[in-house]
Order: structure tokens, then sequence, then C-alpha cells
């Protein structure tokens, strides 16, 4: 489905753009450029992080500006100030080198979005080990997993969190030698350490150890199809592709106030909810609670956030909320809106125009890729429901994999409009360096010098990217190959909708055919006969060889934790396969009990494929 183009009003912009002339920019740009814009630590010590997003900016004017402005649950607002940020973080890197923790150590955050956990992961930078956030709504066995690959030495947690789910799989955990306890004034777990007195009693400074580009400064775990958890190490060198990607694809200027809506545990949450914008020296925003519509509108309004950073299923929580909880709003402020995580339907790009007079820009990337690879950039014109283009510097190809293992290969699709593999090629500063303990995994993500994404795209003939969806959920349907994100991209065109999920189900004759489930914006009931008519409406648009032949109507669908819909785990329970690494589950997630919502079948719904 086609969508008319968002073209954008330059008198529109409230600052100049930072990446105007896309083409230009593009031709022209060099990653040493981009580096150059960064210090370095003094006396040519190297690149840390650290002393990027921190101790830089404590050193100059910005000593009193605020680097975190942090949102307690309760209501309570606590500013950081970067010159009070370096003390601390300072103060913490000091504790590890007082507990004897060496570079490259690993040091595993457990924490919800509280000041301590960015004081914990950007101390732990400054002292070279490596940091590995954790969601702090895991359960002990991702915990344990993700400790046991990464050999975590340290753990930064509450007591709470320690209590209810480290204490029993702590003799699991041979490696881990220092717990430390955020808020442990009023008594400590066995076999922990108070953090708040070893801080107390660490110097606020301290001088970060040369540090070479290439030293790993981050693990971010990403599920894995089947089995373990992958751990994608990064780099120090990693921060000049945050920080020119900050620049471009958010638009981020030194006086904005930035939210970025991610948890630290996903990788979006550390690359654009930590680094990015302190190295830029931009103030941003951390809310301690989750997502709740009223909350999230009055952020938006008394923070005065400037350019906002979030993802898709927020955004259609949002607008499923509908208008009410957003019109008396003084949303002013707002300049820029992004997403990213999942495909952006259309629709919701548009409802960003409607409801904040903004488009909203969808842009694509990996824990993989550590930074973003492709956007819709704030000068350049939208297409409803593509990602973008691809990010100055960043080369790109719609790839087929040939041959076979012992002889991989992979021919380049030039022709536009040809569904293919999204392949980047390999080089820009924030690529994973490896995954831990897997080294075969990892040299098996390139073939004749791409890195293969596994994720399936078409180009167009003026270069928009258009996802189709992971290449382990393609259909294959009577020869031919339904990426999920056609099929709901229609059914979320249709103004029942709100969410949707596509599968393939075995079907004797096609092969597979394609079964959806959708959500309604509430007080739509799922009556046969708009089952009927959402049928008839895929079916129009689609054809009906990839148009659903069943539709169920669900209460919610599957997420990971990162708000991504889990078509793998839709598949296992309708097919009843293993379900496999669940540990990014967002809750527990039961098949819609029969009869609390709608489904239909062909027969029901007279509408399957001929
Ligand atoms: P993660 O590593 O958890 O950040 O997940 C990365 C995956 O999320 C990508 O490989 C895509 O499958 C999906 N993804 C991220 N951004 C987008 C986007 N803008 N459109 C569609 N899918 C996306």
């Amino acid at each position: 489905m086609s969508w008319p183009t968002l073209h954008k009003d330059p008198a529109s912009f409230r600052v100049p753009p930072n990446l105007e002339a896309y083409e230009t920019v593009r031709e022209r740009f060099s990653w040493d450029d981009a580096r150059a814009a960064l210090d370095g630590l003094p006396d040519g010590a190297g690149l840390n992080i650290a002393h990027e997003a921190v101790d830089r900016h404590a050193a100059g004017p910005n000593a009193d500006r605020t680097a975190i402005r942090w949102l307690a649950k309760d209501g309570r607002v606590r500013d950081v100030p970067f010159g009070e940020l370096a003390a601390l973080t300072a103060r913490f890197a000091n504790v590890l080198q007082g507990l004897g923790v060496e570079a490259g150590e690993r040091v595993f955050l457990l924490l919800g979005r509280v000041p301590s956990l960015y004081i914990a992961a950007l101390g732990a930078i400054k002292h070279r080990a490596v940091v590995s956030p954790m969601f702090s709504a895991f359960g002990p066995e991702p915990i344990r997993q993700r400790m046991e690959i990464g050999s975590g030495s340290v753990l930064v947690t509450s007591r709470r969190l320690y209590e209810r789910k480290v204490a029993g799989i702590r003799d699991q955990l041979p490696s881990l030698k220092h717990v430390l306890i955020v808020d442990g004034a009023d008594g400590l777990p066995p076999g922990t350490l108070d953090l708040e007195v070893l801080l107390d009693a660490a110097s606020p400074d301290y001088r970060i150890g040369p540090t070479d580009p290439e030293d790993p400064a981050l693990v971010h775990f990403t599920s894995g199809t089947t089995g373990k958890p992958k751990g994608a190490v990064h780099v120090h060198e990693a921060v000049v592709a945050h920080t020119i990607t900050a620049r471009f694809a958010l638009d981020l200027h030194p006086d904005d106030t930035f939210w970025c809506t991610a948890d630290p545990g996903w990788v979006t949450g550390t690359s654009y909810g930590m680094i990015a914008p302190l190295a830029l020296g931009v103030t941003m925003i951390v809310d301690e609670a989750e997502y709740d519509t009223e909350r999230w509108y009055s952020i938006l309004e008394e923070q005065r956030v400037t350019v906002w950073y979030t993802a898709p299923t927020a955004i259609r929580m949002l607008m499923r909320a509908g208008d009410e909880p957003r019109v008396d709003r003084d949303l002013s402020a707002l300049r820029f809106i992004a997403s990213v995580g999942e495909p952006l339907n259309a629709p919701a790009v548009i409802w960003g125009q409607e409801a904040f007079g903004l488009p909203i820009h969808d842009n694509w990337w990996q824990t993989e890729t550590g930074a973003i690879m492709i956007a819709n950039f704030i000068a350049t014109e939208i297409r409803p429901g593509s990602m973008g283009r691809p990010m100055p510097g960043i080369e790109i190809a719609i790839a087929h994999r040939t041959g076979d293992d012992e002889h991989p290969g992979v021919e380049l699709v030039e022709e536009p409009d040809v569904e293919g593999e999204l392949a980047l090629r390999p080089g820009w500063p924030s690529m994973f360096r490896t995954y831990l303990d897997m080294p075969e995994r990892y040299a098996s993500c390139f073939r004749d010098g791409w890195y293969l994404t596994r994720d399936l795209a078409r180009r167009d003939a003026d270069g928009y990217l258009w996802f189709l969806g992971r290449a382990d959920d393609v259909i294959q349907s009577a020869g031919h190959l339904i990426g999920p994100t056609e099929v709901e991209s229609v059914l979320t065109a249709h103004e029942a909708v709100v969410e949707a999920g596509a599968i393939g189900v075995p079907d004797p004759v096609a092969g597979e055919v394609v079964k959806a489930f959708v959500t309604f914006y509430p007080g739509i009931e799922a009556t046969d006969e708009l089952l009927r008519e959402l049928h008839g409406f895929a079916r129009k648009r689609l054809g009906p060889a990839v148009a659903p032949r069943e539709i169920v109507v669900a209460e919610r669908l599957p997420k990971t934790r990162s708000g991504k819909i889990m078509r793998r785990l839709l598949k296992a329970r309708e097919l009843g396969l293993p379900e496999g690494d669940l540990s990014t589950l967002e809750a527990p997630y039961d098949a819609t009990p029969p009869g609390a919502a709608g489904t239909s079948a062909p027969d029901a719904a007279g509408e399957g494929p001929s």
C-alpha cells in the first residue's frame, strides 16, 4: 500500500537541521571527520566513552548544565549536572579500583532506571571495565545465563532485586566476586557490599587510564531464536557512531532536552538513552516509571522535551488512548520525534503529524550495529512506512545468499523493489566486534565482505528502504515469499486495528498460509461482520495469495521488553513447537482464551484465498 509522501516546510524547522543536504553530506562524509568532533583522552591516551560523555563537559562551561534529569516514580525530581556526574562516576571507578577489579572485567547492572544505574555504567566504563546492563524485570534464569556467558565479576543491584532474583542463584555464578547494593542503608544481604558507603569513602577524582578505541566497553545481549542469548560486544570507538548518528538522525543540538524512552537493558537505552546525548552535552530525561499515557504526556509537556525518541509499541498505545489525554496539553516545545525497534506503520507516522504537528521519523538498527544505520532525517521527505535511507558513512545493499555452508556467497540485487536481505558493509565504528564465546556464530554473520542482518527489505528506485520482516519470520506461501510486515501494515491501516502479528501456518496445498493476530481499539467489538470486512480489506490490498487465511482478534500480542511483537512465539504456540529463548518476553503470554475475542477462519468469513 502506498501513502502520500510527507514533504516538510523548511520554515517549520526551529533550529537549522544538522543534516540538510543528504546527498552532499553523504558524498563528503568521513568517519575520520566524525571522530575529530570528539576530544579523545588527554595526552593522546586514546578514546574512552566516559570521557566523551562526562569528563569533557565537566571540565568546561557545561559543568553546571544538567546532564540527567531523573524523574522518580513517586514524583521526585533529581538533576545531576555534568560536574556532579563526573565526580560520582569517578568515585565509582575508584570503588572498582579499590576492589581490585581490572580493566576488561565485566560489570553487570541489574537496576531500574535510577541514577545509580547511569553512575555505575559510566563509572565502570571510566575504569575500562566492560558493562552489561540487564532489564531489572529479568527473572533469575536470564540473569544467570547472561552473567555466566559474560563471566560477570561485579553485579550492581538493589537489595530487593538481589534478594528476589540473585541470592538463590549466587552459588551458580562462580565468576561473581562482588555484589554492590545501591540501597543498603537499611540492612545488607549477606555477601554483599554497601555501594553508598564505598562511594562516600572514595575519591571524586579519577584519571582514566589509556584506552584503546578497540577496547571493549559494553556487552548487549540479544535473544536468539533458539537456545542461548548472544552477547554482542561493543568497543569505545562506538561513541563516534553514537554521536554522529544522534546529530544526523535525531537532529540533537546542544540546547535540546532529549527523552529516549528505552531502558538501558536494550541497546537503544544505552546508545541513545545514555551515551549519545551526554557525549553531545545534551540534557537527557530519565523516567523511572513504565509507560503510562497521562504520565508520558505530562513529561513531554512539563519537561519541555524538544526531541523524543521512542518505539512503535508506545506510539500505538498512545494512539489507542485517543485524543483526550493530549488535547489540553502544551506540547509546543517538541520539535522532532523518532522511533525505532519495529516497523512503524504508515498510520502511526501520519498520526504524529495530526497529534503533534510533527511526523514520526522511523529509523532502523540492531544490537549488532550499535547505532542507527537507516533513518528518516529531519530535512528530507518521509515516505510513510519506509525506514528511510542509509546514514552517511553506511553502505547498504540488498543481498541474496548463494552457495552453501562451505562456500558461502552473496549476490547483490541492483534493481529496485526486489526483496532480499539487508546487508551492511562492515567498518563503521559501532559495529559489534564479536559474540561472547560464539566466534563461529559471529563469523557466520559475514559473507563476501558484507554483514548480513537477517532482516528482509527492499530498496525503491530513490534509495528508500522498506522493511519486510525478519528472515526467520518469513512466510512461504504457494511460491511467494511473504514478509509479515507487508501483511501487518495493511491490517493496521484498517481503522479498527491497533496492532497485528502475521505468521505462516502449514497448509497442504500452499506450503504455508498466512494467519494474523490483531488487537482492536478499545470499545470495538470483534463481530463476524467486522472480521469479514477486515478479511475483505486485506484481500483487496494484498491479493488472495498473500492475505491472511485466518484472523484472530486477541486481547494483546506477546512482546519483548523492547516492544517487539514476538511472532516466533505466536507461531510456536500455534504449532506446538519449541518456544526457544523467552528471556526477553515482557509478560507471560497465554493464547487468547476462547470466547474472549473473535476468530475467523475462511469458512466463517468467506474470505480465504482461492
Ligand atoms: P534489537 O537488536 O533488539 O534492537 O532488534 C533489532 C531488530 O529489530 C532488527 O533486526 C529489526 O528486525 C527490528 N527493527 C529495528 N528497527 C526497526 C524498524 N525501524 N523497522 C522494522 N524493524 C526494525
